[in-house]
This record gives structure tokens, sequence and C-alpha cells, in this order.
């Protein structure tokens, strides 16, 4: 039996499918919470269950803020994050058991006794291997049910019981993955329960790999890098668009749902549950794989921004689009290197027969940037942010977290290389759009106005 993940994409993309950027941590949290009854559960047309606003929101409104039903973080992260807040801290506790799940300190261990205690044994029992993170996570929510008395917090507008699992729409490839992975999961819980298939027809695994498939979501941290996996039953509710009125963020492994534009009584709420970087030919591809329905958006009947995704020699952009596929996820500076001088040669090689707006040249351009941040050639992770820019606006129009916080990222860039006045209003740009998208009390924002401040600080010294 292989270890590895067969079902690759598991998750709704909240982090518009970026990994691995070197960027910079948010800390500590801040809550204030949202007026009770804003919105509510409601048949929307052709869609089962929908979320609807009750009262109108300005864009930047808190809607909802909600713990997950289950979580974890994420293999790709282990080790370098806490296992309790998701935040991230180059030293970190081990739990004496199991020697795998880390944590902040002790207060972040004990809170996190509860969902570990049975898995803990499980991880310890497998090893060397190490579980897929769906099949973690389904572990955990496996105990949560088998321990669980009264309804959970984040049950409250819509159960677990209630989540669609789409077992009958899914393809013959995606049920034979999940199969596979129900196997795995036994393996993996054997030493705490004799035979996981045993615990039917109270929990059917299978099918809560289907319910996993089509309602996890992705948690990144401030920055849009993934972190963990969670469940977040009430928030399943809200449906997908490719031009949603709402974004989900998140603190920790708390999940926020923000207006980013004005909503109506009544309007439903959507959010994107895939990256915004695709055409839509393969948005619905990726819609109708893993969620089984066909998006009638208008981006997606008018193709309006498929033309310029697209734009260039087609050779070329498929060259492209292999080559960043292909980029895994490096650690070490000779694999960073090896990243760069592909993305080098690449963008040498495609300088006029594609513009920045092809979306694969344009992952290009942010990978080249990711690996020069990663090997501290501020410079020329500059020359490659600068040029993402303004793709980005034109993908990620009015309101999008990526796009504020590529922002930053240049603005500190600019800061880095002195370029004080430069890189001030550029903070001042992300400041906009991540008062909106993020909200002026979440860590990653506090973070942007200290290094305004300081930018502020170094012009009076200059
Ligand atoms: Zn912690
Ligand atoms: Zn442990
Ligand atoms: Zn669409």
């Amino acid at each position: 039996m292989a270890w590895g993940e067969r079902v690759s994409a598991l998750t709704k993309d909240g982090s518009g499918g970026y990994r691995g950027r070197t960027t910079w941590e948010p800390k500590g949290v801040a809550a204030r919470d949202m007026e009770p009854g804003r919105l509510e559960k409601f048949p929307s047309p052709g869609r089962g269950s929908g979320l609807r606003a009750l009262k109108r929101a300005r864009p930047g409104e808190l809607l909802y803020r909600a713990e997950p039903f289950a979580c974890t973080v994420t293999k790709q992260r282990l080790g370098g994050v806490c296992e309790r807040c998701l935040r991230r801290n180059e030293r970190l506790l081990r739990c004496s058991q199991c020697k795998i799940a880390r944590y902040c300190d002790t207060r972040c261990q004990k809170e996190a006794w509860q969902e570990h205690k049975r898995e803990c044994k499980c991880l310890k029992s497998i090893e060397p291997n190490f579980p897929p993170d769906s099949v973690r996570l389904v572990g955990r929510i496996v105990f949560k049910l088998l321990g669980q008395s009264a309804a959970c917090p984040s049950e409250k507008l819509y159960s677990f019981s209630d989540l669609q699992s789409n077992i009958e729409e899914l393809s013959e490839e995606m049920k034979e993955g999940l199969r596979h992975l129900a196997q795995t999961l036994q393996l993996y819980l054997r030493v705490e329960i004799q035979d996981a298939f045993q615990l039917l027809p109270a929990i059917d695994i299978f099918q809560i790999f289907a319910k996993v498939t089509c309602n996890c979501f992705t948690i990144s941290n401030g920055e849009m890098q993934d972190v963990g996996v969670g469940l977040y039953p009430s928030m399943s509710l809200v449906n997908h668009s490719c031009d949603p009125n709402c974004v989900i963020v998140f603190e920790g492994r708390q999940l926020l749902l923000r207006s980013v534009r004005e909503i109506q009584i009544g309007e439903e709420l959507t959010i994107s549950y895939i990256e915004s970087l695709m055409p839509s030919s393969e948005r619905q591809k990726h819609l109708k794989r893993q969620y089984c329905f066909e998006c009638n958006c208008l981006l997606c009947k008018t193709q309006e921004k498929d033309a310029d995704m697209l734009a260039g020699e087609e050779q070329a952009w498929k060259e492209i689009k292999d080559a960043v596929a292909k980029v895994g996820d490096p650690r070490s500076q000779e694999e960073w290197e090896q990243v760069l001088a592909m993305c080098q040669a690449l963008l040498n090689n495609n300088a006029d027969r594609l513009p920045d707006t092809n979306i694969y040249l344009l992952k290009m351009l942010d990978c080249a940037m990711d690996a020069c941040i990663n090997l501290r050639r501020w410079e020329e992770a500059l020359l490659y942010g600068n040029r993402t820019l303004k793709p980005y606006s034109l993908y990620y129009s009015s309101f999008h977290p990526l796009r504020a916080v590529q922002m930053m990222r240049v603005g500190k860039l600019q800061h880095t290389q002195d370029m004080f006045p430069q890189a001030l209003e550029t903070l001042k740009q992300a400041y906009n759009i991540m008062k909106v998208t993020h909200g002026a009390d979440h860590s990653l924002v506090q973070d942007l106005m200290k290094l305004k401040e300081q930018c502020e600080a170094d012009m009076r010294a200059q």
C-alpha cells in the first residue's frame, strides 16, 4: 500500500493555488465578532442550499467567523507550523508520545490534546510512513464523530451530516481514488479502531471522504500560503462564483467570511472555490471534476478574460505551463537555484513571444520572484515582482487578498532597496485592499502598518 495521495486536489482553494511563498507571517489574534442574524440558509435556485444576506453589506464587512469542525496542518508544513494555531515558529515543542506533532508551547499543546489524543497512537504506529492530508483529516473527523455528543459551533447554519457528498455524480476515477484513501485510512487507524469499516452504517468512511472532497477548505495564513486543511460545515453553504461577492481569509485556524462588494438584502453570498488564473474551460473542468457542477457565472458565460489569459504564442506558453507545473516544493538553496535558472532561461527565451498577462508567464514570474526571495536576491525579486502587478490587477480586479499580499511583498522589496517613497505608495495601495479583504484588525494588516511606519521613519532619516 502506497501512502501517496491519489486524489490530488482535495480542497476548496482559498489560496489561489499559490504555494511555497516565502514571506512574512501574521502574529497575534484580534477579535471582533460580527452581529448575529446577518445571514441565512436558503434554497438557491439550481444549486441546492445557499447562504444569503439578511442585511445590506458594504465591501469589507466581516459576515461570519468560524472555528473548524476539524482541521489539520498539511504534511508539507509539518514541523514548520504549530499544529494547534497553525502559526509559523522556528522552535516548536514536540509531542513526547508520537514525536511528530509540534506546538508553540504547552498551552497550544494542551488545547490540541483532545483532537490529537487518539491520532497520536495512529501516527506513531505507521512510522516511517505518514498519512496523506485527507486521511489524517478524516481520521480526526472519525474520532470526533465517535466522541461527539452535542453539535459543534461550526455546525450552526449547516451540520456535518447535512454536507453534500455528490457520490452519484463522482467519476469512476474519483471514486477509485477515494476507495484507495479509505483503505489507507483503515491501515492508519488500525491501532485505535480494529476495523474502521465495522463502524458502518453509523459512520460511512467512503461517504466521509466524498464529503471532504467537495467541502474541504485550504487553510492559508494571512499571506495566502497553504498551511492546513479543514472542514467548516456552515461555510459549505456558500456557493461558488468565478467573480464572487465575498472572500475567505484565515486568522490562525479561524475562518473569516468577508464581503468585497456591496451586497443587497436577500442577495446570495458567493466565494471562488478555485484559483482565478485559469481560462474558463479549465475552471469548468475543475469544478465539474471535484464539485460536480457547471458554473454559469457571467465570466464563464462571456469567457471574458480568456483571450488575455492565453495571449501570445501557444507553443511558448504550453512549454512554460509544463515547466511551472513541475516545480515541486523546493527547500534547499540548491533546489531554489535550479528553479531560478530554469525560470531565467524560459523568461529570456520567450521575452517577445508572450506578454506578462499570459497566465502561465505570470505564474513563472511569481515563481522566479519566490526563488529570488528565498535566495535573498532582493533586487532581481523586485524586478519580477513589479512585472506581476499589472496582470494581477487585471485578473484580481477590485478587492482580492492575493493582489494585496502581492503588493505587500513588492512594497517590502522596494523597502529593502531603499526606495522609500515607492515602497510607501505600494504599501498604501496594499492597505486599501487589505482593510477590505482582511479587515483592519487582522494580524497581517497590523504587520503592514508596522512596515509602513518603518518606511516613513526611514524616509525622515534620509
Ligand atoms: Zn501554537
Ligand atoms: Zn503525539
Ligand atoms: Zn464561472
